[in-house]
């Protein structure tokens, strides 16, 4: 017994428990709750759902809108967009099923009091791009968050999620979850019927450009720590695309968002020498990529390459030619608000560098990658598609099941269904939660067991890293470093340079091969032997620790899946130098993985891509 285990066990039973209290975790919670009126909806959050997640700041722009009411896109078109987008490789099912549904939801944000800017003359919602409207959106998450507080039975803030639990009385089905809660540090066990993980996506497995006194500046948020990843993955979920990483190109220093300034301020970037670059990589891309360098819009990823091409080329720094636009007064205002109400940390860094985009055109940079699955990418769990859409192979159950009964998903924890953002997640958490629902009433009475034996197990592996601290910390008289164990800043420090050095992030270029990946997962071995030792002076080190587990688990999957695509798919968000080519004969197919946690073994394998929209 370890000296930890006399610690408070807290004992929660519910029908559908949700993981995960952002814009998906906040849909589930409140979709569980019309389709069950009388079942037990237990929402868990390691924040506060009030400001967690990648909305917490706020957001400016609702970036997926079809304007079905207004006959301005049909769900085809998003579908077709994406695909675009993706290079041909989305699950045209989900994000069909979402775009369908998607304006329901927002039409739900204003009924709840989200302002939402309208355009004067038309009195439709503001348009900034095809599919993005416009938001006073600083309290667009505590809006959404009370909506499923309201609906849920429970709502445990500050609880981080760390493992799930399966049900012993049949293979393969999910029983529940653990976790800690952060401040007091009471041990929860979860029992569900039907779990929901929505648990966002992952930053700093890469290491980002800021470091040192910018050390905690990403552009997705630093607390989303890959949880929606490796809790599936623990049970041997497959999960599809985690190659898929996401590179953005962003104001320099804040990481602040330039899609209101290309759409709506309609500014456009230039390099050093004033001179427009995208055409010049024109036939080099071409000869990477074929024909999809000529599809409308360009996808993000071949945008990114001419950037990085001209970089290369020593042309940098690219600017955003904001001067122009900045001499309107409206534009200038919306410029900034468009900062303050989502990234305020960039009009500090543009105020601290003296840059005022009315005089200075500011510049440019490309992030570390990212892994996540609701933005212009789409990493995640591999997912039963909708009934009346999917094909045949992508059903085998419920609607956004993965392929463990009961486990469910939504948001960035859904792969193959790219530009969803926050109103798509959102509504991806209410299709997933109508279908966990109708799973947990086709149980009846059933229940999952989960004996002692199994929680007790993980609650001694939950608290051992204050354990190994407080025993470890006697061989040392002061300082940090300490011959038995790891504190999780030094192994979140180690992954973020393998991954950046062997798995394609910035140092290199975004460049990787076998080579580079087969070391890399030599030195991910390593380093997860290393996470024995992990050592946690306080609950808060502790919540890093369990972080530091997920993003290394992530990380493992990305660079296998990495290794398996042997292609370039995406330049401009990675390259594979031993196969420079896009490959449409080989590799026109998701990749899926799983885990198996027994033997540490990752089994790779290839799956259609089915085009069900022409
Ligand atoms: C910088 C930035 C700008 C963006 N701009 C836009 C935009 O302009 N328009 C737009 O529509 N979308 C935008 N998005 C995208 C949008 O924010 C995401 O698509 C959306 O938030 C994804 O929803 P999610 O529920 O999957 O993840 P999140 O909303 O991030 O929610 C995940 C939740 O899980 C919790 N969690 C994580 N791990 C655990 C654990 N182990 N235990 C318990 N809880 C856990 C987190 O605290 C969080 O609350 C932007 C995102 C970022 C980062």
């Amino acid at each position: 017994m370890g000296m930890f285990s006399r610690r408070k066990t807290i004992h929660v039973d519910s029908d559908v428990l949700v993981v995960g209290g952002g814009m998906a975790g906040c849909g589930a919670t409140y979709e569980s709750r019309y389709w069950g009126r009388d079942l037990k909806v237990v929402c868990v959050e390691k924040a506060n759902i009030e400001r967690s997640g990648a909305v917490a700041q706020g957001l400016y722009a609702i970036n997926c809108y079809m304007g079905m009411q207004w006959d301005e896109n049909k769900p085809e078109d998003h579908v077709r967009y994406a695909r675009n987008d993706l290079m041909g490789l989305v699950r045209e099912d989900l994000g069909y099923d979402i775009a369908r549904h998607v304006d329901a939801s927002v039409h739900l944000f204003e009924e709840w009091g989200l302002p939402m800017m309208r355009d004067p003359e038309t009195g439709r919602y503001q348009r900034e791009g095809k599919w993005q409207i416009m938001i006073h959106g600083e309290s667009y998450k505590p809006i959404v968050a009370e909506a499923a507080r309201k609906a849920a039975t429970e709502v445990y803030n500050r609880v981080m999620v760390t493992h799930l639990l399966m049900d012993e009385s049949k293979p393969n089905r999910v029983g529940g979850a653990v976790g800690f809660n952060v401040r007091t540090g009471d041990f929860y066990v979860f029992r569900a019927k039907a779990v929901i993980v929505c648990a966002g996506g992952a930053s700093h497995i890469y290491k980002p450009r800021s470091v040192g006194e910018g050390m905690g500046r990403t552009w997705y948020a630093p607390w989303s720590s890959a949880s929606a990843y490796a809790l599936p993955i623990l049970v041997g979920a497959k999960m599809t695309q985690m190659e898929n990483r996401i590179v953005l190109t962003r104001f320099k220093d804040g990481y602040g968002p330039v899609g209101a300034y290309f759409l709506h301020l309609k500014t456009y970037t230039e390099n050093a020498y004033g001179k427009e670059y995208e055409s010049t990589w024109y036939e080099h891309t071409k000869e990477l990529v074929g024909d999809y360098v000529d599809h409308l819009p360009v996808p993000t990823c071949l945008r990114n390459h001419a950037f990085l091409e001209e970089m290369k080329a020593g042309r940098g720094p690219i600017r955003m030619v904001t001067k122009e636009a900045f001499q309107d007064p409206h534009k200038e205002t919306v410029g900034w608000e468009n900062f303050l109400g989502m990234t305020i940390g960039q009009a500090v860094v543009w105020a601290s560098q003296n840059i005022d985009p009315k005089h200075i055109n500011p510049e440019l940079t490309t992030s570390e990658p990212y892994v996540m699955g609701s933005h212009a990418t789409c990493s995640g769990a591999w997912a039963s598609g909708p009934s009346d859409y999917a094909p045949d192979e992508y059903q085998w159950g419920y609607n956004r099941m993965m392929t463990v009964d009961g486990l469910f998903g939504a948001g960035d924890t859904i792969g193959g269904s790219a530009h969803k953002f926050s109103s798509g997640s959102f509504a991806e958490g209410r299709i997933a939660a109508k279908a966990a629902v109708n799973y947990v009433n086709d149980l009846r009475n059933e229940q999952p067991m989960v004996s002692e034996g199994q929680y007790e197990d993980l609650k001694q592996k939950v608290f051992k890293p204050l354990e190994t601290y407080e025993i470890g910390r006697n061989e040392i008289v002061a300082g940090t470093v300490s011959p038995s164990y790891l504190l999780p800043i030094g192994g979140l420090q180690r992954l973020e340079k393998i991954m950046d050095e062997y798995v394609g992030g910035i140092s290199s270029h975004y460049m990787t091969n076998e080579h580079m990946l087969t070391r890399g997962l030599e030195l991910l071995g390593m380093l997860k032997e290393d996470l024995d030792h992990l050592g946690a002076e306080d609950l808060h080190q502790l919540q890093r620790a369990w972080e530091l587990q997920h993003r290394v688990l992530a990380s493992e999957s990305v660079t296998h899946h990495t290794l398996f695509r042997k292609e370039t798919r995406w330049p401009g968000y990675y390259y594979r130098g031993d196969h420079m080519k896009l490959d449409d004969t080989d590799w026109h197919c998701f990749t899926l993985s799983r885990y198996d946690q027994k033997s540490g073994e990752w089994e790779m394998e290839k799956a259609p891509v089915y085009h069900i929209v022409d």
